[in-house]
């Protein structure tokens, strides 16, 4: 077996684990089960779940998952790993304006004076938060400031990890009231950091479903979402243009949710145009604290890769010098942290690729920020069931995190 191998289902006995087995062998999919001897010869029966384990390509685990949840085997699979079986993920991952706005009302009662609430109006009629939490005390030239942005609707897996950071600042406990890793009291004292938990609210609002988990759609249906379908292709997803409008195109019905409408007849990509709420709550919110550094938040599927996550840096030739060197060691930091928390990023951190159209989007949105701020961006495995919503909110909270511990003094 030759991509990493994950653990699928726990079962009491390796009995269990063999039925499971030939499931999977009438199908061709490999499988290796672990843990059998000690449970088997020591103690027969009578031990908890997780003493067998049964392990699965990272490829396999969505076809495996679908054929044993229809067998006795079903109910000893892993919770996370999402298949429409799975635990009720939404106590915890939080991505859906309404739940942004229940958390941002209780934790304006809870932060007192250590959380500002900013926000602007899109043409929807949502409100786009700029959420800053410090201890305002302290004077903001004895500060760093920093900015930590989600653009894409369907990306809410960012979302979720901004909300869970948040959480921890706000009540020393994560969002499943596992205590906080972070020194609240020096992290206040000295960083100013601003959360756009939700860049989109209407496109997400739009979205099928919480959390991708790669249960109920394939890639070409998220995609299909996130840019609406084709008129002229069925099944295929449409152009991805910075700016358009009604008027001048034929567009996709539904309209993918990845655009934001800013007025009657035209929508835009948020991270390819200024004229996006995205955009206009950074300037407003960078008038007001002038920003370091951003921290931008993605979510990709990793087709054709084993990788889960990576983190990219500006175009080439859109920052260089001295901020593309702390670019790239900045980096570099959160490629090993996740590497030391089990995740399998690209080893280091890479230039975003685009050529053409795409480039040149993002030279006139964000060349001149480039040169005058770090910022990089995460990309964390999407819409697979290899990555389920617990992976998808820890890999974005340990880039943040690491992100706010490069700044303590
Ligand atoms: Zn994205």
């Amino acid at each position: 077996m030759h991509d990493d191998l994950i653990t699928i289902a726990r079962f009491e006995s390796g009995m269990e684990a063999h039925e499971a087995r030939i499931e999977l062998d009438s199908r061709d999919i490999e499988c290796v089960i672990a843990g059998e001897t000690a449970t088997d010869s020591v103690l027969p029966g009578g031990l908890g779940a997780g003493s067998v384990e049964l392990l699965v390509r990272a490829s396999d685990v969505a076809r495996a998952v679908e054929v044993l949840r229809h067998t006795p085997a079903g109910r000893d699979l892993d919770p996370d790993l999402g298949t429409g079986m799975d635990e009720d993920v939404s106590p915890w991952f939080l991505a859906t304006p309404e739940q942004l706005e229940a958390k941002v009302r209780e934790w304006g009662d809870l932060a007192g004076d250590r959380l500002f609430i900013d926000h602007l109006t899109s043409y929807s009629g949502d409100h786009v938060y700029a959420l800053t939490l410090s201890d305002f005390d302290v004077p903001r030239e004895q500060k760093h400031a920093h900015y930590f942005a989600q653009p894409h609707a369907h990306e809410p897996g960012t979302t979720a990890g901004m909300m869970d950071v948040i959480e921890q600042l706000v009540t020393g406990k994560n969002l499943r009231g596992e205590p906080t890793s972070l020194d609240v009291d020096q992290v206040l004292a000295q960083t100013l950091l601003t959360f756009n938990p939700i860049g989109n609210p209407q496109g997400r609002a739009a979205a099928p479903v919480l959390c991708w988990d790669g249960a109920d759609y394939t890639n070409d249906e998220l995609w299909c979402w996130m840019r609406g379908e084709d008129p002229a292709m069925a099944g295929k997803m449409w152009q991805r243009l910075d700016l358009w409008d009604t008027r001048e195109v034929t567009t996709p019905d539904p309209i993918g949710i990845v655009y934001e409408q800013i007025d009657e007849f035209r929508y835009v990509e948020p991270n390819r145009s200024h004229l996006s709420s995205y955009f206009k709550l950074f300037f407003q919110m960078d008038g007001m604290y002038a920003y370091e550094c951003w921290l931008d938040l993605h979510q990709t599927e990793f087709v054709n890769s084993d990788r889960n996550c990576m983190m990219l840096l500006p175009i080439e030739g859109l920052a260089t010098g001295d901020i593309l060197a702390t670019d790239r060691a900045w980096g570099q930091a959160i490629c090993n942290a996740w590497s030391a928390a089990g995740y399998r990023p690209a080893p280091q951190p890479e230039h975003l690729g685009y050529t053409g159209t795409q480039a040149n989007y993002f030279r006139r949105t964000w060349g001149p920020l480039h040169q005058r701020m770090n910022i990089v961006s995460t990309e964390v495995k999407n819409n697979a069931a290899d990555a389920p919503a617990a992976f998808q909110l820890d890999a974005q909270g340990v880039a943040i995190t690491r992100s706010i511990e490069r700044l303590l003094g």
